[in-house]
C-alpha cells in the first residue's frame, strides 16, 4: 500500500467493512470493548500486585482524559480551539489548595476537602463563563491566543500574589486519604463525564453547538442564541477540567504555579483530541489513553528523545489520520483541516454542481398562472415587516441607500436589480446581520432595528442565502430538525432531542422537497442544488411568517426551478407564508408575484405589477442596458454564471 492509499484508506473510503463500523458493529465494538475496559480498571486495585503508584498513574491517564473530553466539548463541537485550557485545571487546583491550606498559612480554619474542591469547581466555572463572555467573540486564532494569553496572565497572578498563593514557593496541603479511593471517584466521575457529552450530542444543545462551528452566523440567523450556548458549554467544561484540578491538588498534596499550570495539559488534550478523533465523543477518549500510554512507554525508553518522538507523532496523526481513529470506523468524524481552516468562511461556488436526483420526479413542469396563490383581499391584509430609509455604508460605498420596503402578509414580492444594487445587503439589513447607517424596520408589531439576528428569527423572519449556508457536517434530517422555532424551545426543550411533532414535520418537509432519500447523509455531500432546497426546508421548519429568499433557484437546473415554483405556491397558499425573494430569474419573479421591488444602486428604482415595472424605461436602461443585449428571459435560467456573491 502506498502512502497516498493508505492516507485514503485511513482518511475516509468507504468500504463495507467501514461502513459496519461505522454502524451497528461500531456501536456493539464499542459496548463490548467499553463494558470489558470498564470491568478491567474496576477490579485492577483490588488485585494483589496493584501497588498504590500504579493507582496514582491510573488516576493521572482518568484525569487527562478528562481534560481532553472537556476540551473536545468547545474545541471539537463548538470549534473554538482553546490553546489555553489547563488555567481552570490551575484554577481549580489552586482554589482547592488555599481553601485547605488556610490553617497553616494562619489565615484561618483549613477546608475539609470535599467543599474545597467543589468550590474550586465553582470558581473555575464562573470565571470561565465570565472569560469566555468576551474571548468567545473572537473568531478562529484570535480565540486560541487569547485563552493562551489567560493561561499565562492567569499563572503569573499566581506567582505574584504571594500572600494567598504562597507565590513561586507554593502550597502544601493536608495529606489524602486513600489511593483506591481516589482511584474509584476519579474513575467514577470520567466516565460520568464521558456519558455526560454523549448524551449532551445527542440534544438540541449538542446539535447546536455543532452548527454554532459549521455556521455561526447561520445558526443565529435560524435562531439559535449562539452566544449563550457556547459561553454555556466552555463555562461547564472550565468547571468540570476545575473539578479534576481541585482533586488532583489534594493528592498531589502540593501545588506550586508551574505545576498546577502547565501548557502540555493543554497540548495534550489537544493532541489525545486529534489522535483519537476531533468532535466526537470517543476520540478524546480513546487518544489521550492511547497518548498517555505512550507516553509512559516514550518517557522510559526515549528519555531524551520523547519530545521529538512526541513532534513526530503528532506530524504522522496529520498525514495518516485526519480524522484520528475513531475516524477510521466513523465518516462523521471531523477532519484536522476542519482546524486549520479557522474562522476563514466557506464560499459555496454559484456554478456547483447539477442536483442529483434532477430528473427524478415523473412530475410535469407546468407554468403557474399569476394571481393562483392566495392573496387576500387588500383590507384583510396586514403589514408584516415594513422599513423605512434603510441606509447601508460600506467605508464609502453606500450599499443601500435610504430605500423603503414593505410586505404584507400572504404577499409574494419580487426584488430584483443588477448585481451589486444592494439586494443582498438590503436582506442582510432585515435579518440584522448588518447595523443600520440609518432607518428602522418593523417586523409585525415589534420594532426590530435594533435587535440580534436569533431574536428576529424568533419573530417569525427566516432566510435563505445567496451564498448557502447548511450545517454541513449534520445530516440533512439534523439540519431540518435543528431548524426549528427556538423562541417556543426553552431550557427543557434544549436538553431534549428533537420532539415527535419536528420529526413529522421534518419528514414532511422533506418529502415535499425530495430531500427524503438523502435525510440520512451529511448535508455537505449534497449537490448545490439540494442544499437549495434544503435550505428553504430550514426556513420553513421554523414556521415563518416570512421568508426572505436570496436568488434561490441559481445553480439550480429549469426543471426542478419549476418544482420550487409549485411548491413555494403550495406553501404561500396553504399556510400563507409571505416571501420576498431576490431573483435573476425574471420570469420566475413575474410568474409568482403581483408586485415588484426594482433596486439600483442601493436605491429604489421602480416599483409595481412585474409588467409595469418592466416597461419603465429606466428600468430597461439600469438593468437591462447595463447587463448588455440580453431580454428578460434570456436571462433567467443561466443566472448562475458570471454572478459574484
Ligand atoms: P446584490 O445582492 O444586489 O448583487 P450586494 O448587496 O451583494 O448586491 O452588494 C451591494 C454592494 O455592496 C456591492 O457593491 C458589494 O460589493 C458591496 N458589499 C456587499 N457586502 C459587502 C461587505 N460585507 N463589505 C463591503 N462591501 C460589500
Ligand atoms: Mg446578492
Amino acid at each position: 500500500m502506498t502512502p497516498l492509499r493508505l492516507r485514503q484508506w485511513l482518511g475516509g473510503a468507504t468500504t463495507p467493512l467501514r461502513q459496519w463500523l461505522g454502524g451497528a458493529g461500531g456501536r456493539l465494538v464499542v459496548r463490548i470493548a467499553g463494558a470489558a475496559a470498564l470491568a478491567w480498571l474496576i477490579v485492577l486495585p483490588l488485585a494483589d500486585g496493584t501497588s498504590d503508584s500504579t493507582l496514582f498513574t491510573f488516576t493521572l491517564m482518568f484525569t487527562s482524559v478528562a481534560v481532553a473530553v472537556n476540551w473536545n466539548l468547545t474545541g471539537g463541537f463548538t470549534g473554538y480551539v482553546d490553546f489555553g485550557h489547563a488555567v481552570w485545571f490551575g484554577i481549580g487546583a489552586y482554589v482547592t489548595a488555599i481553601l485547605m491550606s488556610l490553617q497553616s498559612n494562619g489565615l484561618g480554619i483549613g477546608w475539609p476537602p470535599i467543599p474545597a474542591i467543589l468550590l474550586g469547581m465553582v470558581a473555575s466555572g464562573a470565571l470561565a463563563g465570565l472569560i469566555g463572555r468576551f474571548t468567545m467573540h473572537l473568531k478562529g486564532p484570535y480565540f486560541s491566543i487569547s485563552m493562551l494569553g489567560t493561561f499565562v496572565a492567569m499563572r503569573e497572578i499566581t506567582r505574584t500574589w504571594g500572600g494567598l498563593t504562597g507565590g513561586g514557593v507554593g502550597l502544601t496541603l493536608p495529606p489524602y486519604l486513600n489511593r483506591q479511593l481516589f482511584y474509584y471517584l476519579e474513575l467514577a466521575l470520567v466516565v460520568g463525564l464521558i456519558g455526560l457529552t454523549w448524551w449532551l450530542r445527542r440534544t438540541r444543545f449538542g446539535a447546536a453547538l455543532v452548527a454554532i462551528r459549521e455556521d455561526e452566523l447561520g445558526a443565529q440567523m435560524r435562531g439559535i442564541a449562539t452566544t449563550r450556548l457556547k459561553v454555556a458549554v466552555f463555562s461547564f467544561a472550565g468547571a468540570s477540567t476545575g473539578l479534576f484540578g481541585g482533586l488532583w491538588a489534594y493528592q498531589n498534596t502540593f501545588v506550586d504555579p508551574d505545576i498546577a499550570f502547565v501548557e502540555t495539559r493543554t497540548i495534550d488534550a489537544i493532541m489525545g483530541t486529534l489522535l483519537g478523533g476531533l468532535g466526537t465523543v470517543l476520540g478524546p477518549v480513546v487518544g489521550s489513553v492511547g497518548l498517555y500510554w505512550l507516553r509512559e512507554v516514550l518517557w522510559t525508553n526515549l528519555l531524551d528523545y520523547h519530545l521529538v518522538a512526541q513532534g513526530v507523532l503528532l506530524i504522522l496523526i496529520v498525514l495518516f489520520l485526519p480524522k484520528g481513529i475513531v475516524g477510521i470506523f466513523y465518516a462523521r468524524a471531523m477532519s484536522l483541516r476542519k482546524l486549520w481552516r479557522w474562522g476563514a468562511s466557506e464560499s459555496v461556488s454559484q456554478a456547483e454542481s447539477e442536483p442529483r436526483s434532477e430528473g427524478d420526479s415523473a412530475r410535469q413542469s407546468r407554468p403557474v398562472e399569476p394571481g393562483q396563490h392566495r392573496v387576500a383581499p387588500f383590507e384583510e391584509r396586514t403589514r408584516i415587516v415594513e422599513a423605512n430609509s434603510i441606509v447601508k455604508r460600506f467605508g464609502g460605498l453606500t450599499a443601500v441607500d435610504g430605500v423603503d420596503i414593505e410586505v404584507f402578509s400572504g404577499e409574494m414580492v419580487g426584488l430584483i436589480g443588477p448585481n451589486g444594487s444592494g439586494k443582498t445587503t438590503l436582506f442582510d439589513c432585515l435579518s440584522r446581520v448588518h447595523g443600520l447607517d440609518n432607518g428602522s424596520i418593523r417586523l409585525g408589531a415589534t420594532d426590530i432595528t435594533r435587535l440580534s439576528p436569533y431574536q428576529v428569527a424568533r419573530l417569525g423572519m427566516a432566510r435563505t442565502f445567496q451564498v448557502i449556508r447548511v450545517y454541513r457536517d449534520l445530516t440533512v434530517r439534523e439540519n431540518m430538525e435543528l431548524s426549528v422555532q427556538w423562541g417556543e424551545i426553552g431550557v427543557r426543550g434544549l436538553f431534549q432531542r428533537a420532539d415527535p411533532a419536528t420529526r413529522a414535520r421534518a419528514e414532511q418537509l422533506m418529502e415535499f422537497l425530495m430531500l427524503a432519500p438523502m435525510a440520512d447523509e451529511p448535508a455537505g455531500t449534497l449537490s448545490g442544488g439540494q442544499r437549495r432546497l434544503l435550505e428553504i426546508g430550514m426556513a420553513l421548519m421554523s414556521n415563518p411568517s416570512l421568508v426572505l429568499l436570496d436568488e434561490a433557484t441559481s445553480g439550480i437546473n429549469p426543471t426542478l426551478v419549476e418544482n420550487i415554483k409549485d411548491r413555494l405556491v403550495s406553501i404561500n397558499a396553504e399556510q400563507g407564508v409571505s416571501f420576498l425573494m431576490v431573483e435573476h430569474n425574471v420570469q420566475f419573479v413575474a410568474d409568482l408575484c403581483e408586485r415588484v421591488v426594482v433596486l439600483d444602486s442601493g436605491r429604489k428604482l421602480a416599483e409595481g405589477s412585474p409588467r409595469e415595472v418592466m416597461e419603465e424605461p429606466a428600468v430597461i436602461e439600469a438593468y437591462f442596458g447595463a447587463a448588455g443585449r440580453q431580454s428578460p428571459s434570456e436571462d433567467g435560467a443561466g443566472a448562475g454564471e458570471g454572478e459574484n456573491p
